[in-house]
């Protein structure tokens, strides 16, 4: 199976995310940096290059997300739950913007903030200054 993400896929995913990531909702024309085009469900998992399983990210998101598709709930590592899928879930029923930090407000936003390290200092500074410019 072809990892490959042709131009014009490429473009359809950009374009179906307003060109912003999808996980974290920063748009991509204020990052110094291309975004990615993240394989939600990802290759080892079984996952497809096809839209339905592609989601445009960021780089900071995409390289913390690596192939993960959940995480471990406990200390114990007894327990597992999945990560935020942009193709199957409603952003706002996970994640919520406070000061520019956002904050779970569920167990798969919880486990996806902790995990792609939505609230290290530095995004946050950024995205406080994108929600100042109105840009966020
Ligand atoms: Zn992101």
């Amino acid at each position: 199976m072809s990892r490959l993400v042709s131009k014009a896929l490429r473009q359809q995913v950009a374009a179906r995310a307003v060109f912003r990531c999808e996980y974290c909702l920063v748009p991509e024309r204020f990052l110094a940096t291309t975004f990615h085009v993240d394989h939600v469900r990802s290759i080892k998992h079984g996952g497809a290059t096809v839209l339905d399983n592609l989601a445009f990210a960021c780089p900071h998101c995409n390289q913390n997300k690596g192939s993960d598709v959940a995480t471990f709930t406990d200390d114990e590592g007894q327990n597992t739950i999945r990560l935020y899928n942009p193709r199957l879930d409603d952003w706002g029923l996970h994640f919520e913007v406070v000061n520019g930090s956002i904050s779970s407000i569920s167990p798969i936003g919880m486990a996806t903030v902790k995990l792609l390290e939505f609230n290290q200092p530095d995004r946050i500074i950024f995205r406080q200054a994108l929600i100042a410019s109105g840009m966020y």
